[in-house]
């Protein structure tokens, strides 16, 4: 079989970011790591990095006095920063640049005297971290209804969690520009998960099949997937090559593969691998 490989597939930068720095700090250190929540949403990882030493912690009291933690994409408040070096443990910081330089706008925004609107999921860990970042006024809402709940002084600055939907982003501030003419906007959604939607799109035009690799429970692999699917040509949706079937892939002559954001690319590989051997048959 002959296999094209998305460009797109597999970590966003902001987590190739963290797992290299978090991997570096492991084996230089040569001891027990803390993570502040999972690093990844992928079982196969998480496997790879506790055989490396690392453990995670769900809250800042699990982790123990002159330790080091890694700080994953999302990013934290800055409290739990301050309280976790004030009890002498190393914090790696592997905060994604996109993340920082929303943290940094609202803070400064907030500095400035403006009342902060973020467009979210207020339970993600990102949404916690930008709500601390804020010194005065902060809200969060999800949706171009609830636009209408907002009670802030002005002025008013609104900024999204970077992986939110633009479509919706647009629809939000639309709605807040009305009730809000002097609103501040910011542009803040990270391109990543579009460019890799956009380009299975693509790619599945000139494929006879496509392999989507990653966890089952991940809704960026999933929504990759059904991309995929709604062109009509086999789509098959694997965590790893041994759930390989080649059955459907019988007869065939290009497979296209992509895979969502935290599928680790040694998975990737091995699905690729697993595909070209298939050559000849
Ligand atoms: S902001 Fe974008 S690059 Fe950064 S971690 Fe999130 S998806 Fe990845």
């Amino acid at each position: 079989l002959k296999v094209e490989v998305a460009k797109t597939a597999g970590f966003c930068m902001g987590v190739t970011r963290a797992m290299d720095l978090a991997l570096k700090v492991a084996r230089e250190k040569n001891e027990v790591i803390y993570s502040l929540g999972p690093l990844i949403h992928n079982r196969q990882a998480v496997a790879s990095l506790e055989a490396e030493g690392f453990l995670i912690a769900e809250v800042p009291e699990e982790i123990p006095e002159g330790t080091t933690v890694v700080i994953r994409a999302h990013g934290v408040r800055p409290e739990v920063r301050e309280e976790l070096e004030a009890r002498g443990i190393r914090v790696i910081d592997a905060t994604c640049p996109h993340v920082v330089a929303s943290q940094k706008r609202i803070a400064v925004k907030s500095r400035a005297g403006f009342s902060i609107v973020i467009v979210g999921d207020r339970d993600h860990a990102e949404i916690k971290g930008l709500m601390g970042h804020a010194v005065g006024p902060v809200v969060v809402i999800s949706s171009p209804e609830e636009v209408a709940e907002v009670e802030l002084p002005e002025p008013l600055c609104i900024i999204a969690q970077t992986t939110f939907s633009e479509i919706t982003y647009e629809k939000v501030v639309a709605e807040a520009q009305k009730r809000f003419p002097s609103i501040e906007i910011f542009e803040s959604i990270c391109s990543s998960t579009e460019d890799r939607q956009r380009e299975v799109r693509e790619m599945v035009k000139r494929v006879d099949a496509f392999v989507v690799v990653g966890a089952r429970h991940s809704a960026n692999t999933l929504r990759l997937a059904e991309i995929a699917s709604e062109s009509g040509k086999p789509t098959i949706h694997v965590e790893t090559a041994a759930e390989l079937s080649f059955s459907e892939l019988r007869n065939l002559e290009l497979v296209g593969v992509s895979a969502g954001a935290s599928t680790p690319g040694w998975v990737i590989e091995e699905v690729i691998g697993a595909l070209e051997a298939e050559e000849g048959h």
